[in-house]
This record gives structure tokens, sequence and C-alpha cells, in this order.
């Protein structure tokens, strides 16, 4: 085990310090190559230090290099020095994190960073959380809590009864939606197709003004964070509306909701310690590694209610209860380590500052691109810059090009009928120097091909 660990870690370290001189994507050699990992079922036992040099060997080079300072793709994030280390704790201890009694560190981790979580976020302290995989459960999660609100209100246990016969909810979204938060929609019964779409602005923000009559039995989704844009919605004036209303405010805030932790960009969602319920990542902005996700709950109980195995959660409301009272899974890994060391390495300053400089970053790419001629189609207010280098398919072999150049790497995307590159500057170990790095890479691209 002490070699094979040991061995481990230099094969960890030397990966790390390779990640800054590689091509960021894989060369196509690298990924023919992870044929190497399949064929048939060995029949006999292996060692395990071949096993890993094996997939290391193999398996490292054919990775993308997201953990370094020039992955701009979808938005990601890295993973913080010490959420690397205590994630690699974290699976030695190998704890069960759903039960109390199963690990008490792991339910102290989560009690800790729970508190820092709500505190930084400028959330209610009486907030409820549950630590789920990502973005995705955390909006279903959220919105099995609302629909068990909804629905109690109505007179109608969900959980018990299930839906047929129930009294129904109406869903509004922003037309700017996130899929993953149709996707919760369409496993919690409450489909995909039957939302109400509101119409939003040039950047992708709902418009308050075009939201249908909402009620008592309306659940408003909203967004802080629009993938593309960067956009949230205007949450505090949504908010007011939705509850003079009687309806349910949810947000998917899965990277966005971390600009209420920077003081230099929480005016972008402001009030949004108004919503009912919120859902984020912390592997995107927090920079944990995967997977890692929150959902938050302004009354406890209406996440327990909705997640908890059985109604004893009833008599025991004055309790916090067990951590898979707050989830979808029962057992699972112990996802708050990575969080709490996050948090307590870089403190309420350092979180701020790493928000505000991923910005800052943003703005400069954005500047950059300007500045070369090439037009940015959305106002680069937090991390997300969007840019077209022409027509759709001048725009398409461009970010074909900046992708095989390797020096960063970037996605392209539709907006609003616009073919665009879309670089989201969410890690931690982006630097000035891989920003200007990657700008003069895109211009030499683009170059070469407008
Ligand atoms: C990334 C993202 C999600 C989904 O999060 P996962 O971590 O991939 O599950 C949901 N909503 C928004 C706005 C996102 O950016």
């Amino acid at each position: 085990m002490n070699d094979l660990l040991q061995a481990t870690a230099q094969r960890a370290i030397r990966y790390l310090s390779s990640v800054d001189t590689r091509g960021v994507a894989p060369t196509p050699e690298a990924i023919a190559r992870l044929a190497a990992l399949g064929g048939p079922l060995p029949e006999e036992p292996a060692d395990a230090a071949e096993v890993l040099a094996l997939l290391d060997d193999i398996g490292s080079p054919a990775t993308m290099a997201s953990t370094g300072g020039r992955y701009f793709g979808f938005v990601i994030g890295g993973a913080l020095p010490a959420t690397l280390a205590a994630s690699w704790l974290a699976s030695t201890w190998d704890q069960n994190g759903g039960m109390t009694v199963a690990s008490p560190i792991a339910s102290a981790l989560e009690v800790a960073a729970q508190g820092w979580l709500l505190d930084v976020l400028g959330l209610p302290a009486s907030a409820g959380v549950g630590f789920v995989t990502g973005a995705t459960m955390a909006n279903f999660s959220a919105l099995a809590a609302a629909r068990h609100a909804l629905l109690e209100r109505a007179g109608w246990n969900v959980e018990a009864q299930g839906l047929f016969g129930a009294p129904p909810i109406t869903v509004v979204v922003g037309d700017e939606v996130h899929v993953s938060l149709l996707k919760g929609l369409n496993l919690l019964g409450l489909g995909r197709e039957r939302v109400v779409r509101v119409p939003v602005d040039r950047q992708g923000r709902m418009r308050p003004d075009a939201l249908p009559p909402l009620s008592s039995s309306t659940l408003l989704c909203i967004q802080a964070g629009n993938v593309n844009t960067g956009a949230c919605d205007p949450v505090e004036e949504l908010c007011a509306i939705a509850h003079a209303a009687g309806a349910w405010v949810h947000v998917d805030g899965a990277f966005g909701l971390w600009l209420a932790a920077a003081s230099t960009r929480a005016h972008l969602v402001r009030g949004i310690a108004n919503a009912d319920s919120w859902a984020t990542d912390a592997h995107k902005w927090l920079n944990v590694p995967y997977d890692s996700g929150l959902v938050i709950c302004r009354q406890p109980g209406h996440l327990r209610a909705a997640m908890s195995v059985n109604a004893a959660y009833l008599e025991q409301q004055d309790q916090r209860g067990e951590p898979f009272d707050y989830t979808p899974e029962m057992s699972r890994r112990a996802r708050g380590t990575e969080i709490w060391a996050a948090l307590r390495t870089l403190g309420r300053a350092g979180l701020a500052a790493m928000i505000e400089r991923n910005c800052q970053h943003a703005a400069r790419f954005a500047a950059g691109l300007r500045t070369a001629g090439y037009q940015v189609l959305n106002d680069v207010t937090s991390n997300q810059v969007l840019v077209a280098f022409g027509d759709a398919d001048t725009t398409r072999r461009v970010i074909a090009a900046v992708q095989a150049d390797g020096t960063c790497w970037c996605g392209g995307t539709v907006w609003q009928g616009h073919t665009a590159m879309r670089i989201s500057v969410s890690s931690w170990a982006t630097t000035e120097e891989d920003v200007d790095q990657s700008l003069a890479a895109i211009r030499r691209c683009a170059a070469t091909i407008c």
C-alpha cells in the first residue's frame, strides 16, 4: 500500500507539473491509445502498481487539461490545491457521508461548511443544505422541495400520494432556462414541456414586465449566471412580484450564485437571499474537484420532506436529522470535505478575490478581442465572454483552430442566433499571463482564417 500510494502521489505531481506546458486538449494519438484500457476482462489478478502505471501512462495524456489555467470551455472550474489534497484524504478515509453514525467527521465538515456557505453567499443562516453531485441534482432537489411545499399548501401530500390526481402546479421559467432545470422538471413529473416560458432581454435575463400572472400554485424558476453571457435575472424585482402573489422562487445559480461572495459583483445578484430555494455548484466556481453541488432551501423542512426516506422526520423537526435527509442519495462520499477545505483556505477575502479576478480576466479577454477587431456579443459583467469572428462558418473554423493550437481551449455556442466562441474564466489557476498567452493564440488563429 505504501509504495503504491507514494508512486501514485509522484505520478499526480508529475501530471500537475505537465499541465502548464502540454497542449490543453489531448492529441489524437493520445486518444487513440485509450483502446489499450479496454479489451476483454482479464482472467487473473494483476499487480496494482502495474495497473496504476497503465492508468497514468495511457490515461493522463488523454485528459483535457482543465485543471490548468488556460481551459475556458463550458463553465468548468479547476481544483484548488487544498481541495485536491483534501479529496485525497477523503478518499483515503472512504467514509459514508450519508449518516452521522457512519462518519462523524463527514457530518461535522458539512455542518461547518454549511454555516460558512450560507454566510459567504449572504443566504439565511437557518436554511437547509444538501451536498449533492452537482447543480443538476441541486435543481432537482430544490424543485422537489418546491413541489412538496406548493402541494402541501393545496392539501396534497405528494410524497405519499404521487402526482396522479394532484392539483396542478404552474411552472414558469425564463426562455434561457438551463437544460438541467428542465431535466429536473421531467424527473419530478412536472414536465419539461408544460412550462410557461418568459421572454428574455438581449443578455438573456428574464423580463419582469413579461411575467404571466403568478399565484400560490406557481413555481417561478429564475437564473443567476447564464451559461453564455453570465448575466443574472433581476432577482430582487422577480422575487418581489412572485412573493406578492404567493409563488415559490427557485434560483438556478450554478455558478452565478458565487457572485454574491464578491462585494464588487454582489450587485449583480441583489436580493438573491429573498428566494425560497437555490441550486449551485461547488465544482465550478468554488474550484473543488468533481462531483460537488449544493441544494439550499430557505425552510429546511421542505427539503427534508421531499428527500427523507420516510415520514419520521416529522417527529424530529427540531433536530437537524441526517445528511441523507437533505439529498436524493443515501450512501455517498464525504462531499463536504473539499468544500470545507476550499472555504477554510480561501477565507471570505480569498473567495471574493478569486471571483473578482476571474471577472477581471474575462474583461481583459473582451478588451483584447475588441481591440483586435472581433465582435464581443455580450456585456461582460461577470466571467463569460462571447466572441464572433465573422459569419458562423468563419467563427466555427476559428474555434477549431484554437482547439487544435492547444495553447488554450474554448468551445462554441449559439447565442440568440449568432454562432460564437465562448470563453468562461472560472479557474483559480488562471493568471493574467494565461489570459495574454491565450489572447495571442486566439488572435494568431483568427488571423489565418478571417
Ligand atoms: C452547469 C450548470 C448547470 C448544471 O450543473 P451540473 O454541475 O453540470 O450538474 C445548471 N445550471 C446552470 C446555469 C449551469 O451553468
